[in-house]
Parts: structure tokens; sequence; C-alpha cells
């Protein structure tokens, strides 16, 4: 199996290089050169098997030979050993027929476990056999952040080093990324905003000097491997529900694009989805670009569903490839315009994106609207950004088709928004209780790229 860069313009690389590398080095996203699928028979024959082993069985085809079958079921039992429920990815029953897809039973309580984990697990893996040493660096909206350092900390062949942006993540996923005390761990508030932050790992990356002297590696949702982890529980949960003979179809709220692009690939793999549908906030860029007004940055707007404050939504570039029949030059076009403000996307591939997304979105409002009524229908208090979710969820529903929401992150990761909203406080789970009294270690950082490389070049150096 080989990856491709979406801008046509980047060697192409093995699953294991891609994985190490992150960005391509044309600016673009690394995708697989062809997607394996899964007949009917593969498919029903996940029914009934653990978490554990239906990933392996997805994962396998993407990842080639880079680990043996014994030591990719090892990394896949350590990677998913920390979560607190024995399914990994529940699903509770809202109604009738509406589903929610539970992703925050690992140790940071955000979805993006399911992928750091795993990621943590692989790299070191390929490092140790290789004997080599690198430096990972990570912007984040929040519970990226905080799912890297809890993936990565104390391992000995990687430093980490996470941007956020400065006073706008909530006090729990700030302290999720401040308060691991282990040397090889540094978390950065930039002078800035996500987008800010973003751009500043871009940039790192596209500064060759910096980036083989430092050996960067990146984990962002960008990262190829990040995206094949979130594969796996679209299959477990709509086997769950009754797939292949049954479709079912997918909400899920979105900023970078990577968990729904995950839930893209499940369906070229093969899974019956029938409608995927995209949930954004108030900043809607993703919501007005699938509706046909085109791709224009706005301003980022802080929200209380803030891992989606989002304007350039990264992993969008990877279904623009597919939208624009993989021709690197026409995204490596569009990438260029965005940089002036925007985009218009051509009719061709407005059509492709139309046929395979639906989209919408939530006020501040109507979030706090569905935390209450949710609440009150069915016992379950979500966080605002499953709340988005589910209120797009239930505007685009198919009343005979199953509707599974993701629910990306537990409500005590965002309590003063879920407590505003629903007047019930969600509580830490008990592992982590103590989360408030632990001492902080961050550093405050200029949006700037020479303060942040300077940064990083004198910490690995110690
Ligand atoms: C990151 C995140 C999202 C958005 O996921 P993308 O893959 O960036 O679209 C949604 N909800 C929560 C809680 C998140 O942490």
């Amino acid at each position: 199996m080989s990856y491709i860069s979406t801008r046509g313009m980047a060697p192409e690389l093995t699953f294991e290089e891609a994985m190490l590398t992150g960005l391509a080095r044309d600016g673009g996203l690394y995708v697989p050169a062809e997607i394996p699928t899964l007949s009917a028979e593969d498919i029903a024959a996940l029914n009934g098997l653990s978490y554990e082993e239906t990933a392996f069985r997805i994962m396998k085809p993407f990842i080639g030979d880079t680990f043996d079958d014994d030591t990719f079921r090892a990394i896949i039992a350590r990677a998913y050993d920390g979560f607190d429920h024995a399914a990994r990815a529940p699903l509770k029953q809202l109604d009738g027929n509406h589903f929610l897809l539970e992703l925050f039973h690992g140790p940071t309580l955000a979805f993006k476990d399911f992928a750091m984990q795993l990621i943590g697990q692989m790299f070191q893996v390929s490092l140790a056999r290789a004997g080599e040493r690198v430096t990972i660096v990570g912007a984040t909206s929040g519970d990226t952040g905080s799912a890297a350092i809890e993936a990565f900390r104390g391992l000995d062949n990687v430093d980490v080093f996470i941007l956020f942006p400065h006073g706008r993540v909530s006090e729990v996923q700030r302290r999720q990324m401040t308060t691991p005390d282990d040397a090889n761990v540094h978390a950065l508030a930039v002078d800035g905003d996500f987008d800010d932050c973003q751009a500043l790992v871009k940039a790192m990356f596209n500064d060759f000097d910096f980036r083989d002297r430092v050996r960067l590696a990146g984990v962002n949702s960008i990262n190829w491997a990040r995206v094949l982890a979130q594969v796996v529980y679209y299959f477990s949960s709509a086997v769950s529900l009754g797939a292949p003979q049954r479709k079912v179809s997918f909400t899920v709220p979105t900023g970078n694009f990577g968990d729904i692009f995950a839930g893209y690939i499940a369906k070229r793999m093969g899974l019956p989805i029938d409608r995927l549908v995209v949930a954004t906030n108030q900043n809607d860029i993703l919501h007005r670009c699938l509706s046909g007004q085109g791709y224009h940055k706005g301003p980022t707007v802080p929200s209380i569903s803030p891992s989606m404050d989002i304007q350039v939504s990264s992993n969008f570039e990877r279904a623009l490839f597919d939208a624009y029949g993989r021709d690197g030059r026409a995204v490596a076009q569009l990438m260029d315009e965005l940089k002036q403000g925007g985009f218009e996307v051509s009719q061709g591939a407005l059509q492709m994106l139309q046929d395979t997304f639906a989209s919408g979105r939530a006020s501040e409002e109507e979030t706090r609207a569905t935390i209450r009524a949710t609440l009150g229908s069915a016992q379950e208090l979500l966080c605002p950004h499953s709340a988005v979710a589910v209120k797009v969820a239930n505007e685009e529903r198919d009343p005979a088709v199953p509707m599974i929401t993701l629910a990306t992150a537990h409500p005590a990761k965002f309590p003063d928004a879920v407590e505003a909203a629903s007047g019930v406080f969600p509580p830490l789970p008990p592992r982590m209780a103590d989360l408030y009294e632990r001492s902080e270690r961050v550093t405050r950082i200029a949006n700037d790229l020479r303060a942040v490389e300077s940064f990083i070049t004198e910490q690995i150096a110690n």
C-alpha cells in the first residue's frame, strides 16, 4: 500500500513513512493510493468481535507489512488498554432510531484518544526498532493536545511540543496539557487563535532546514494514521446495528474534518452508509461550502464547542482531492487561493461533495437547548460538541434509517457550558478527580515562527 500527496508533488511513501512524516513536503496531505474494500461477508464477520480485533481487521490492509500481525495486535491492545469501558466505543440509545456513539472513554475523555493512543504505540515500536528519535509538534484547539501529551508522555524517543491558543481552551483541556510533569512534554500557550497555531505548525514543516534538523513529526489530524484509527468505530457501531444488511447514517461534529473523513473512508471501503452528515457550530465554513457558497474564511468566533472553532479545516483538502478527481495540481491551486481568503468549488466537485455529505449548523442557543432537551428526553448529558451534532442529526434524519451521532467528548470536559445550559454540573470521572489541584507547567509564547523554533531547538538540546 503506498501513499500519495493531495498536491501531487511529493514522493510516494509507505504507511510507516507517511505516519512518521505527517504533512507532505509539497504542503499536501497523504492519502492511500487506493482504498481497499471489504466484502459484505467480511463486514458481517465483524459481528461479535472485540473492538481490538475489529480494529486489526479494518486497519491491516492499510498498513501493509509495517508491523507483523502479532506486533500489530499487541500495539492495538496497548492502545485501548487505558479506556475505562470494555466496549471502547459503546452505543447508547437516545430514542427509537437514534443512537449516540460514546467516544469519550479514553484517558483524556475525548474521541482523539482513539487515534492518538494508537499512534503513540505505533511510533514507539517504529522508532525503537530504527534507533531513532523525533520531535512531535502539534496545534490544538483543545483536545488533540491533551490526547497527544497523554499518548507520548514519558516515551524515550520522542519530544512533544503542543501549541494551543492562549485563553481559548477550557480549563479542563488546559490542565490536561499543563499538568503532566514528564520532561519530554511541553505545552506552549500561543498569543493567537487556533488557526494561528495551526499555521505555525505548517510553517515549521515547510522550513525544511528546521524540519530535518529536529526530525519533525506531526500527529495533528492531518496524519493519515489518525484518520485510519477513526475508521474502525464506524464499522464497529454500524455492524452492531445490523450492517451490512441494514444501512445506517452518521452525524459527526466537525472542525478539521478528520473524523467525518474517516466515515467517508469507511463508506468507500464498502460499509453501507446512507447519510454522512457534517455538523458545525456557528463557525460554519464547511456547512456554507457544502451548501454551494464556496469556501471563504471569516473570523473565528469563539463558541461553547471550542474544538470546532475553525476556519481552515485541514482534512477537507483530502475530500477536495477526491472531488477534483485526484488532481493534485487543482488542489494546490485551491490552497493558494485559500491563502488570499477563499475559493469557489467547481460544479463537478460540488456535485460529488453534495452526493457524499449532508450538512447543518447549530447556533449557540440551539446547542444549549439541545443539551437541555436531551437531558430531559434521554437522561443523557451531552458535551456541547455532541449537542451540535444531535441538533443537526435530528434535522437530517430519515426516520427509516438508524442514525448514529458521534459523541466526541465527555461533558465534564466542558463543565461550565454544560452547567449553564442544563443546570447540572458534570463531575469528572474518579480517576481524574484531582485535576484541579495538580500544578501546571506552561510556556507563554508569541505568535512568531522564529520564537517557537528557537524554543524547541533549546529544549531538545537539553
Ligand atoms: C477535535 C474535536 C472535534 C472535531 O473533530 P475533527 O476531526 O477535527 O473534525 C469535535 N469534537 C471534539 C470534542 C473534538 O475534540
